[in-house]
């Protein structure tokens, strides 16, 4: 099998020097989907969007077409709100977007105001971002100057204002209606759904949310066509309803971070392995040997040493009840304790719960204490059962559901589950010994045949990324 190779499309170009001004941006073929764009009737480019197979790269992957055709677009004014919290740990592929190609989101966000007819852009940035979101505020002030934005985009007589806003530090803002109680400047807590925010959203106007690297993959779409969209990527059929749609056409910007040599984010054809990932990273750190891969951020759930040969798409993490969630891969080497692993990130949710809804707000201190308490020596026979129920009473991960207002709850159950149940031997040694125990990879592990998540089912392969 050949060698994986990165395929930049929305990184290309992104060392030039001066890329984020409009004059580079344009040297470089920066806005050349806009004539495009305005000779396709809305209604085409929403059809487009959807044959592309383009899935929202936020997290959840939805069909970005099939959230367009659900928006009410009897209803004025309507809106777009950009996600551009980007504030899932071990995800850092859209700050690089702002700061080096914000023009790029710019041509992104016209291509989608002008299916949607939505004449108002609001871009809700992280806080941390400052150098991201003062390129951004440039590039916005030299497009209006240049005539890109404002009353006549590009001289179609098509009006678009585009604002920014930055956020003040809380991850659930990054959940599309807590960015949009934020952005109404509220506290940033999640609405109940439905209503969803295709029908009442910002201002309980019909918006569309929607990641800055679901909205750079427009233009690209726009200028190369369908079949060249949809000839990269994983196709599968014969999927299980439960996992979805079996289309994952596409790049991916996936962030790899941990113990690898080459940490950064790495442009790939949707569908390369974990494995081949972690090689194009340049193997693990020191020669080490991989003992957990968090594949999607932090609330996917882990993948062990057996589950290398995953492929990181959409299907493939969703059949191996994990998820591909923002591209964030975090690998770990065999001297890492994956209790303590568990912890870190149990401190990280229970300090970010907004505390809205009961089982989140207890459930996740309660899963931390417990986790704590293992990773301390201090447990007792029976608390790793305890953390996988009160985890499942949140969110179960076997049953697919949640007892709470938002998906938080599954950020935070999944991994807490994935790791007890595939790190068990581990965690029984912590509370045998009384003290933290970092066991021999092979002993660490539960056997793959008492993985609940392995193997993975069978499904038909009809297209796969290139180089294979
Ligand atoms: S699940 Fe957690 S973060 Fe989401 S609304 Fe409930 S309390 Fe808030």
């Amino acid at each position: 099998m050949a060698e994986a190779k990165e395929r930049r499309i929305l990184y290309e170009n992104l060392d030039v020097p001066g890329i984020h001004t409009l004059d580079v941006y344009r040297k470089h073929g920066g806005y050349a989907s806009l004539e495009k764009v305005f000779a396709i009737p809305p209604d085409d480019h929403i059809t487009l969007v959807k044959d592309s197979g383009l899935r929202g790269r936020g997290g959840a992957g939805f069909s970005t077409g099939m959230k367009w055709t659900l928006m009410n677009r009897q209803i004025e004014p309507r809106y777009l709100c950009c996600n551009a919290d980007e504030s899932e740990p071990g995800t850092f592929s859209n700050r690089y977007i702002l700061q080096n190609k914000p023009h790029m989101l710019i041509e992104g966000i016209i291509a989608c105001c002008w299916a949607l007819g939505i004449h108002t852009a609001y871009v809700y940035c992280r806080g941390e971002f400052t150098l991201a979101k003062k390129r951004l505020d440039a590039a916005i002030l030299e497009a209006y100057a240049a005539g890109i934005l404002g009353e006549s985009v590009a001289g179609s007589g098509f009006a678009l204002d585009v604002y920014t806003h930055s956020g003040a530090g809380a991850y659930i803002c990054g959940e599309e209606t807590g960015l949009i109680e934020s952005l109404e400047g509220k506290r940033g807590q999640p609405r109940n759904k439905p209503p969803f925010p295709a029908v009442q959203g910002l201002f309980m106007k019909p918006t569309c949310v929607q990641n800055v690297e679901t909205l750079s993959n427009l233009p690209f779409i726009v200028n190369n066509g369908l079949d060249w969209y949809k000839g990269m990527g994983s196709v599968y059929t014969d999927v299980p309803r439960t996992a979805g749609d079996p289309v994952n056409t596409g790049t991916k910007l996936y962030c790899v971070s941990g113990h690898v040599e080459k940490p950064g984010v790495y442009e790939v054809e949707l569908g390369i392995t974990a494995q081949d990932l972690i090689d194009m990273a340049s193997g693990v750190r020191g020669g080490n040997r991989v003992k957990a891969v968090i594949p999607g951020g932090s609330s996917a759930p882990v993948l062990t040493p057996y589950e290398l040969d995953c492929p990181l798409d959409f299907t493939s993490l969703g059949l191996a009840k994990s998820m591909l969630g923002s591209g964030g891969i975090i690998v770990m080497d065999e001297t890492v304790c994956t209790v303590s692993a568990l912890l870190n990130l149990m401190e990280f949710y229970a300090h970010e719960s907004c505390g809205q809804c009961t089982p989140c707000r207890s459930g996740t201190p309660w899963v931390r204490d417990i986790t704590k308490r293992i990773e301390a020596g201090h447990a007792k026979p029976g608390d790793i059962e305890q953390l996988i129920d009160v985890a499942n009473q949140i969110a179960n991960v076997d049953t697919f559901t949640w007892n709470t207002i938002c998906v938080f709850g599954i950020a935070v159950s999944w991994p807490a589950v994935s790791f007890a149940r595939k790190f068990r031997p581990e965690f029984e040694a912590h509370i045998l010994n009384g003290e933290c125990t970092v066991l021999p990879l092979e002993e660490a592990i539960t056997p793959p045949e008492q993985n609940y998540a392995y193997p993975r089912p069978q499904v038909t392969v009809v297209q796969q990324p290139k180089w294979h």
